[in-house]
C-alpha cells in the first residue's frame, strides 16, 4: 500500500506549491482538497442555485460530476466535461467560496469523495506502491487522521499577506497587502468556524515558513516523510 501525506494550513505558506513539489519529487499524486470546495462552488452557481439555501447546495453537490485529476506537474479539475482548473481560481469565485465550505452537508459529501480518492490513489499510486500527497485545511485532522506523514504549515499573518498580494499583484506593496487584506484574513475567519488549520492537532508536525523559501519548505517535508 502506498503512503498518505496530509498537508494543511491557511493561504499564504505555500501549501500548495509545497505539496506538489513534494508529490513530484517522490513520484506521488497530488490532491488539491480546496479546488474541491472550489469546484463544488462553481458547479452551485453553474446550476444556479441560491449559495445561502444550505438543502439546496448540499443536493446539487451530490449531484457534482467532478473528476479530479491528481497528475502533479498538471494537476487538473473536470467537472461535466469542462475543465475548470481556471476559472475556480477567479476573485468572485474566491470570494464566496466558504460559504459552501461551511456548509456542514458539503463538507460531510466532499470528506466522502476525498476519502474515496486517498483510499483508490494510495492503493494504485502513479508508481506502483506510491501514494499521495493531500492538502487542504482539515486533511490532518478529519480526511485522513491516519495518514503517515502529517504536516501544518504556518506563516505569520504579515508573511502570508505579503505572499499572497505578490501573486495576485506581482508586488507586495502598502496597497496590494491592503487589497489582499479582506481576501486572506476574512476568509481564515470565516473558514475557521468550521476546520482548526492554525494549531498542530496532537501528532502533526508544525512547519513555521516564514523565514523559509519554498525549497527549504520542500526539504523539510521530505525529510518528515524519510523519518
Ligand atoms: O486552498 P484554497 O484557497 O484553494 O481553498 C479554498 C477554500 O476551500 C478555502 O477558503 C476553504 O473555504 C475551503 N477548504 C476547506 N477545507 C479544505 C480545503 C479547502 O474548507 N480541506
Amino acid at each position: 500500500r502506498g503512503i498518505v501525506v496530509a498537508v494543511d494550513g491557511p493561504s499564504g505558506t505555500g501549501k500548495s506549491t509545497v505539496s506538489r513539489q513534494v508529490a513530484s519529487r517522490l513520484q506521488l499524486s497530488y490532491l488539491d482538497t480546496g479546488a474541491m470546495y472550489r469546484a463544488a462552488t462553481w458547479w452551485s452557481l453553474h446550476e444556479g442555485v441560491e449559495l445561502d439555501d444550505q438543502a439546496a447546495v448540499a443536493a446539487v453537490v451530490r449531484a457534482m460530476p467532478l473528476e479530479m485529476i491528481t497528475d502533479p506537474h498538471d494537476p487538473h479539475v473536470v467537472c461535466a466535461g469542462t475543465d475548470i482548473t481556471e476559472d475556480i481560481r477567479a476573485k468572485e469565485l474566491t470570494e464566496v467560496v466558504s460559504k459552501i465550505a461551511t456548509n456542514l452537508e458539503v463538507r460531510a459529501e466532499l470528506k466522502r469523495l476525498q476519502r474515496e480518492i486517498l483510499a483508490q490513489e494510495a492503493r494504485d499510486g502513479r508508481s506502483a506502491g506510491a501514494g499521495v500527497v493531500a492538502e487542504g485545511r482539515d486533511i490532518t485532522t478529519v480526511v485522513a487522521p491516519d495518514a503517515d506523514v502529517r504536516i501544518l504549515l504556518t506563516a505569520s499573518e504579515s508573511t502570508r499577506l505579503a505572499r499572497r498580494a505578490k501573486e495576485r499583484h506581482g508586488v507586495a506593496d502598502l496597497a496590494t497587502i491592503e487589497a489582499t487584506r479582506d481576501e486572506v484574513l476574512r476568509r481564515d475567519a470565516d473558514d475557521s468556524t468550521v476546520s482548526n488549520f492554525m494549531t498542530a492537532a496532537d501528532g502533526v508536525l508544525t512547519i513555521d515558513t516564514s523565514e523559509l523559501d519554498i525549497s527549504q519548505v520542500v526539504e523539510g517535508v521530505l525529510g518528515a516523510i524519510a523519518d
